[in-house]
């Protein structure tokens, strides 16, 4: 169990990790006019700049708070099975919420 936590922490860890290495606020502007990116087009660029660092730290952020608080308890998620307490049903983990975050950020189940 732990270990897709520990290879989700470590996706979350690298994506953050090279978003600071750019040391950048604000989001991204490029200059068609400009010589760089040489042959890209606007719609490649307007996705380069929705992406930013300062989105993929807000996403590694908001993912770190997913993967807190749907933990293991026991074979159980902790945070599906309160939820599910009342019926008496309980969501094996890894529950669909960790299971669509390691596929949002590429890792294996
Ligand atoms: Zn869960």
């Amino acid at each position: 169990m732990t270990d897709l936590i520990d290879r989700l922490n470590a996706a979350l860890d690298e994506d953050e990790r090279i978003a600071e290495r750019i040391n950048f606020s604000g989001h991204w502007v490029i200059d068609l006019n400009g010589e760089w990116p040489i042959g890209a087009e606007q719609r490649m660029l307007d996705h380069v700049m929705r992406h930013d660092p300062t989105r993929v730290l807000r996403q590694v952020e908001g993912a770190r708070k997913i993967l807190a608080r749907h933990q293991p308890d026991a074979e159980w998620c902790g945070s599906c099975a309160e939820q599910d307490d009342y019926d008496n049903l309980f969501i094996v983990w890894p529950c669909p919420t960790i299971l669509a975050l390691a596929e949002m950020f590429g890792v294996e189940p």
